[in-house]
């Protein structure tokens, strides 16, 4: 079968012999696919912006069994700026959420439209964009917790309370819910919860004009990464390669 013009954005790629490449893209009218560019890392390839990681293109494809064949492609959207180390490694974790969280050949456009317009705006808050998708992934599957309320006795979030408790996947636990169980939960602040609330639902645009103190955004940061760690059966690599980055250089200035 012959697939012509799938405009897609590559979110993995794997080098197999010499300059042949394993993909995985994720497509605009296909979903999220496996493919092989043969030759496609050869500097004069007409595969070659197939191997270029997060560059949005359009492909010619011919299935093969379970696997595509790329026969050509043609770049549509670069995104120079994440070749910064520290994007770079945002980017990937937008990648490994996209893929994770995404079945083999079920179109999503919501999903597709969302994660470009998130590698466009990636490098003007990357924590907000990457936390903004992550919360509205988990939502489309129909597993995110809701921030508003305790998830045990129901309560609204109540102006006395001076502590929150996070655990994933249930989510918010007020003190007189909370007790000591076998995994401690983290303690959260209320704004970090109104925060995790906005994000999951607020479109990018508004998402980029939220403003957020360093350590509500280092709070809604691990309350998000313990909920897809939870949901993906391992913390991502990305966050880890995230992780080590600011230990060994700490954060970059904006
Ligand atoms: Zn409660």
């Amino acid at each position: 079968m012959f697939c012509s013009g799938i405009e897609g954005v590559v979110l993995r790629m794997y080098p197999l012999r010499e300059a042949d490449r394993l993909l995985t893209i994720f497509s605009l009218q296909r979903g999220k696919l496996t493919a092989t560019a043969f030759g496609g890392a050869r500097p004069c390839s007409r595969k070659r912006v197939s191997t270029l990681p997060f560059c949005r293109a359009r492909f010619w494809l011919q299935r093969r069994g379970e696997y595509y064949r790329v026969d050509q492609a043609e770049s549509l959207e670069f995104f120079p700026a994440l070749h910064q180390p520290y994007l770079l490694g945002y980017a990937g974790y937008l990648a490994e959420l996209v893929e994770g969280f995404s079945p083999l050949e079920e179109p999503n456009p919501a999903l597709y439209r969302l994660l470009v317009s998130s590698l466009r705006c990636l490098r003007l808050c990357p924590e907000l964009v990457a936390q903004s998708l992550a919360l509205k992934l988990l939502r489309l599957a129909g597993v995110a917790p809701a921030f508003n309320r305790c998830s045990s006795c129901q309560r609204p979030l109540d102006p006395n309370w001076d502590r929150l408790y996070f655990t994933p996947p249930g989510g918010l636990l007020c003190s007189s819910c909370y007790t000591v169980p076998e995994a401690p939960p983290r303690a959260l602040s209320r704004g970090s919860a109104r925060l995790l609330r906005a994000l999951g639902e607020l479109p990018l645009q508004k998402v980029l004009t939220l403003k957020a103190a360093p350590a509500t955004l280092e709070e809604t940061e691990a309350a998000v990464a313990a909920l897809v760690t939870f949901h993906l059966g391992h913390t991502p690599r990305s966050l880890l390669y995230l992780q080590n980055l600011a230990t060994s250089s700490g954060r970059p200035e904006e």
